[in-house]
């Protein structure tokens, strides 16, 4: 029996070889530095911060050198894949405006040249590069059973020794044909490992974009390529998809930087020229004096469904992961405020190599600084689009009262220093809310009463002071004219030196008439309330109070 026809049988179904696989895909043409890289998550069902971030940077990488960023479905864990993975995780990058040349657009389709883009439609692919490892001596059956493996464990456990299929453990590294075909026609259950050539006293150079030179002990474990199933593993697969995909760059977190010894054997037995790889720190959090990895069950931050139900603009959020990746993207961006931040050119030199610090408060700030900046009508469609999927009551309002809601929006925006009170389009009703009266005749929150509201100034204000065309200067003139007549002082100044003669100063007044008419102390410009408001809801309120 030949080995070409032992590799058929030990991989039943096997239709091309490697060979006919290699043939399948041209090389790209492409300009000479452009880089080829990939988004690979496996469908879980839970897409984090982590995705969004190896996404969104793989892209930035691929975008700015004219290359190529595709997205392929890791599925070949069946065990850990979910129903409905595949569209939850395209859906979630693609609200972001993470968009791929190449790859998966659902459970069943792909774009691109170079697919299938989803593992487990790529069996065969797998198969064929397993056969060529069988016929080359580089790979072999093994039929330990899950008992024995436990075994083995166990004992190199107890020995303090490392934990794998190894030298004397590899138990069926040197079986031959005839053993092996025996077994098979016993039914014996078997799987495909990898003959490692490696030796553990050896030491390798990988070199990583980001970390640069990293030196490892040779990989001499057998590690698993094809499992029972007949999927292969994920070393396996990185090796087969990223060879045929001409992927150049292999943008990763930095879990995987042990497997490198690994993945570089790989590449290095098929005479394959090795891929740049460029791992990412994971995301941290502090946590008192101690730093530790974002967790899904204890930072809900980590999930990016929480920023899309927080109503935080997602130009807030990747404008942030630029601020973690590169640490002079903040100095760009100063010095650049009137460019886009897509504009900052990415390195992989300024990535940082020590942990990702996540900080919630700092990402907070720029989703405030950067609604700050948006135009009103886009603040209002946005926060509409948002409202209807989680707030149907505020929803009907700013639909109703469209024209209105944006003059809202826009007090003190299109000014030198604009509003920074919305920090999410969830927030903008907490910031709004009282210039509605359907959501203004419930809302007691904001304000405790004081001693010196009075309310006969208030009566006083409305019937015989507030002017509906008075400009600002006017209308805060006749505030501070009104003052004496009810005890307080028009100038703060003066009210500061005269404490006892006053019941307070014309900004205690200016409180009265806010507190009133909007139940808060604090609120943008009272001026361009009021007039929004009109005089018959002015009073109206008032009367109220
Ligand atoms: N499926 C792997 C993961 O989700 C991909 C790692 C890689 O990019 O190679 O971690």
């Amino acid at each position: 029996m030949t080995k070409k026809e032992y590799a058929k049988i030990l991989l039943p179904g096997l239709k091309h070889t490697k060979e006919e696989y290699e043939n399948i895909y041209p090389e790209r043409n492409l300009p000479e530095n452009a880089i080829v890289t990939r988004f690979a998550p496996s469908p879980t069902g839970f897409v984090h911060m982590g995705h969004l971030f190896t996404s969104f940077v793989a892209n930035r990488f691929a975008r700015q050198t004219n290359g190529i960023c595709l997205l392929r479905i890791e599925d070949t864990d069946t065990k850990r894949t979910v129903e409905n993975g595949i569209q939850q995780i395209i859906k979630d990058v693609n609200d972001y405006g993470i968009v791929f040349d190449e790859g998966a657009i659902s459970e069943t389709e792909n774009i691109g040249e170079y697919g299938p883009y989803i593992q487990s439609h790529r069996k065969d692919q797998y198969q064929a590069f397993a056969a060529y490892l069988i016929e080359n001596d580089l790979a072999y059956p093994c039929f330990m059973t899950e008992e024995e493996l436990e075994n083995i464990r166990k004992k190199q456990e107890e020995q303090k020794i490392r934990i794998g299929i190894y030298g004397e453990y590899a138990k069926y590294r040197n079986i031959t044909m005839e053993e092996a075909l025996e077994k098979i026609n016993n039914n014996e259950k078997y799987i495909i490992r990898f003959k490692s050539p490696g030796k553990f006293e050896n030491r390798i150079i990988a070199e990583d974009a980001v970390r640069g030179k990293i030196e490892f002990p040779e990989n001499d474990l057998d590690l698993v390529i094809i499992k029972q199933d007949g999927l292969p593993t994920y070393h396996f697969a990185h090796l087969v998809d990223d060879h045929l995909m001409k992927v150049t760059h292999i943008i990763r977190t930095d879990e995987w930087l042990s497997s490198l010894p690994i993945h570089i054997q790989l590449f290095d037995s098929f005479g394959y020229k090795r891929p740049i790889y460029a791992h990412l720190s994971p995301l941290t959090k502090k946590e008192g004096n101690t730093v530790r990895k974002l967790s899904k069950r204890k930072d809900p931050e980590l999930a990016v469904s929480y920023y899309h139900e927080a109503g935080i603009p997602t130009e807030a959020v990747k404008i942030y992961i630029l601020t973690i990746i590169n640490s002079n993207f903040e100095e760009w961006l100063e010095k650049n405020k009137d460019k886009n931040f897509l504009d900052f050119e990415l390195s992989f030199d300024k990535v940082s190599t020590s942990g990702s610090l996540f900080d919630l408060e700092k990402l907070m700030n720029i989703s405030k600084n950067f609604i700050s900046t948006m135009q009103a009508s886009e603040l209002y469609e946005r926060t509409l689009k948002y409202t209807e999927e989680f707030d149907k009551c505020f929803y009907e309002l700013l639909k109703k009262y469209k024209d209105y809601s944006i003059k809202v929006l826009n007090i003190e925006r299109e000014v030198a220093r604009p509003r920074k009170d919305i920090e999410s389009f969830g927030s903008v009703k907490r910031e709004i809310s009282y210039m509605y009266d359907e959501l203004f005749t419930n809302d007691n929150t904001y304000y405790e009463q004081k001693e010196f509201y009075d309310k006969e100034l208030l009566t006083y204000y409305i019937n015989n002071v507030y002017d509906e065309n008075d400009d600002k200067d006017t209308w805060f003139n006749k505030i501070k004219e009104m003052c004496p007549k009810f005890g307080f002082a028009s100038e703060t100044k003066e009210y500061k030196n005269n404490k006892e003669k006053y019941k307070g100063s014309v900004a205690h007044v200016c409180e009265i008439i806010r507190v009133a008419t909007t139940k808060r102390t604090m609120t943008p410009d009272l001026y361009e309330i009021l007039k929004l408001l009109g005089k018959e809801r002015i009073k109206e309120r008032i009367e109220k109070f």
